[in-house]
């Protein structure tokens, strides 16, 4: 079976279409810069070939209509007709509480995750986009929703509930939600496999660190806790975002910088974290890292800060599950920065873990980077959220 999958924002779209036998991709490519210009990358595996076509990409329909394109091409396509993709798995951002898993999307679906939508205003309305836009160029091929929510929704209120009238969780729905669930349920359930864990007593912890970041406690293939909240604000120091802070900063710096509510938000989500921190050096760690071998301080800061929050939220975690079997790091800073892990973990030498350094050195491949006799398991595990989605549409569609 092949599905194609679809993660649609508002002006990108990114695909893969994915043969569930293999699970491998058989093209990946991304749309940039629709209704404003258009740009396709468009890379068939088989060759690796990036191919970049430049075409008016007014809406996501003509996206769509072009990736279709790309995908049949005699030259750079991979499969011959349209009818061979059998169906679509969607990222969807925000399920709120209503979607505590995948669906086969329907219209009640649709008008459920518009529902939702004021939580997500950004992400949710154009993931709908992308859904009624496949609809539109590929009628009658089944659209599963795949929600970055669902995983969470088995957190307890303890977990979830804020500090606040309660009425607002009862009127606003105003509760966290956690997200990046594809990818902490995909790599959680690996890290067991690997390490021959019991799925229905297990303790996990998962960090996924990348741009965006956050740490999640699994107990017996649950959702405990996470560090995202009712948005993905919450929790840890990120690329731009700021994460956990008090809340009186938003007020406060509203006055100094005779700013509007929304202007300081855009700052905390868009120039803050580890870019804000290192004084605009950069949101990429390999920048930071260059800029801090160099002698910049406020570089080196910036990592500092990001790997002590990191251990932080580990240690509370561990509190959460009441013990940990197991660590793992996944998403590009996960996989593939050994020296951010080596610090997080450098935190947890009293509880006897210990890091194996030479094994640690790998970079986005699965490997046990503790010591043998370590007390509790630490491994890197690479995410791979579009083959979870594909995964959970053919579950849903049927194989
Ligand atoms: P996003 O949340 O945008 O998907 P990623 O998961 O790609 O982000 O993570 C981005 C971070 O991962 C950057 O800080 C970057 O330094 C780091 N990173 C990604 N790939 C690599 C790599 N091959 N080597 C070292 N660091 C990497």
């Amino acid at each position: 079976m092949k599905v194609l999958v679809i993660n649609c924002g508002s002006s990108s779209l990114k695909y893969q279409l994915i043969d569930s036998q293999t699970e491998e991709a058989l093209a990946v490519g991304l749309c940039e810069r629709i209704g404003i210009d258009g740009r396709l990358n468009h890379t068939p595996k088989k060759t690796g070939e990036k191919i970049v076509i430049e075409k008016d990409m007014p809406d996501h329909e003509v996206a769509i209509g072009m990736v279709i394109d790309a995908l049949v091409d005699p030259e750079h396509g991979v499969i011959s007709s349209l009818s061979e993709i059998d169906a679509i798995g969607h990222r969807l951002v925000h399920g709120g509480e209503k979607f505590t898993k995948s669906v086969i999307i329907d219209e009640e679906v649709i008008k459920g995750v518009e529902e939702v939508s004021p939580l997500a205003p950004l992400h949710n309305p154009a993931n709908l986009i992308g859904v009624r836009a496949c609809e539109a160029k590929l009628p009658g091929v089944p659209n599963v929703g795949v929600f970055d929510t669902a995983f969470h929704q088995t957190m307890e209120p303890v977990a979830y509930m804020y500090g606040l009238p309660y009425e607002y969780y009862e009127k606003y729905k105003v509760r966290r939600y956690g997200f990046h669930g594809t990818s902490h349920s995909f790599v959680s359930k690996r890290a067991m496999d690997i390490l021959g864990l019991d799925p229905n007593n297990s303790k996990v912890i998962v960090c996924h660190l990348g741009n965006g970041s956050s740490v999640s406690a699994i107990k017996n293939g649950k959702v405990v806790d996470t560090s995202m909240g009712m948005t993905p604000m919450e929790g840890l120091i990120m690329g731009t975002r700021c994460g956990d802070m008090d809340p009186t900063i938003v007020e406060y710096l509203a006055h100094c910088l005779d700013k509007s509510l929304e202007e300081v938000m855009t700052i905390l989500n868009k120039e803050s974290g580890v870019y804000g921190l290192s004084g605009g050096v950069s949101s990429d760690f390999r920048d930071l890292e260059a800029a801090a071998n160099d002698g910049n301080k406020k570089a080196e800061l910036a990592i500092d800060v990001f790997a002590y929050r990191t251990a932080k939220y580990i240690g509370a975690y561990i509190a959460s599950l009441n013990g940990v079997d197991a660590i793992a790091f996944t998403a590009g800073l996960g996989e593939n920065n050994f020296v951010v892990r080596n610090q997080i973990m450098s935190n947890f030498g009293y509880m006897g873990i210990a890091i194996d350094q030479e094994k640690n050195k790998i970079r986005g491949e699965e490997t046990v980077i503790s010591t043998p006799d370590s007390k509790v398991k630490v491994v890197v595990v690479p995410t791979n959220e579009e083959l979870a989605i594909a995964r959970e549409t053919v579950e849903l569609v049927g194989k």
